[in-house]
């Protein structure tokens, strides 16, 4: 099956490496994509919040079972998902394709410590990646202005490490102004790259 349903989210039942080969050629198409990985914690928020439900019903191109409690919720209700494919694992390969390719990537989250240290780790390990920003995730600006923002930078790729429901939220308003990247929330990804 190519669609999973777990308490109302549509899973993409493919394996990390079928993301990979697709993910590549989005980006290599420019195309606008969102992906979100989605642990069981958005899945309960997402049946509370039906404006969050709503960006995985229609903006979210990729649905990824982030988290085990996915995979055996799915096996138990009788359709089984390949795998696990975690948000932190699609963004340390997307940040070593991306140093591959020398593509422009922005990255907005976390603590004003914690983006400066990932800056740092970038700067040093992934120098071929063209960093258009690194802001933190403590602004007071509305999301309209960030996306505002973050468009005006021309980014390959955008990382929102903002928590659930806020990064999906500024991503969804990327990926309704046609923004051609691949966007992806990572939770608490930049405190562990940059740890
Ligand atoms: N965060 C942020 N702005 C906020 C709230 C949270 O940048 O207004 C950051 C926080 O510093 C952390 C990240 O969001 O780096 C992930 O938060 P959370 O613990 O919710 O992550 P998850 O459990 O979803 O992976």
């Amino acid at each position: 099956m190519d669609k999973v349903n777990v308490l109302g989210v549509d899973f993409d039942n493919k394996s990390f490496q079928q993301f990979q080969n697709e993910f590549i050629g989005k980006i290599n198409a420019h195309q606008s994509t969102l992906v979100v990985t989605a642990n069981p914690e958005i899945v309960m928020a997402t049946n509370e919040n039906p404006e969050f439900m709503k960006i995985l019903k229609y903006d979210a191109d990729y649905i990824t079972a982030d988290g085990i409690g996915i995979v055996k919720a799915a096996k138990y209700l009788g359709n089984p998902i390949i795998e696990r494919v975690t948000g932190y694992d699609l963004f340390t390969w997307l940040m070593s394709f991306a140093n591959e390719r020398n593509l422009r990537v922005y990255l907005i989250g976390a603590e004003p410590s914690v983006i400066e240290a990932t800056k740092a780790k970038i700067i040093q390990e992934y120098s071929d990646i063209q960093l258009v920003g690194a802001r933190d995730g403590y602004f007071k600006e509305d999301l309209e202005l960030v996306a505002y923002q973050i468009e005006r930078t021309e980014p390959d790729l955008v990382f929102a490490a903002l928590g659930s429901p806020k990064q999906e939220q500024l991503l969804a308003l990327l990926r309704k102004n046609l923004l051609p990247a691949l966007m992806m929330g990572v939770g608490g990804s930049f405190d562990v790259f940059s740890g």
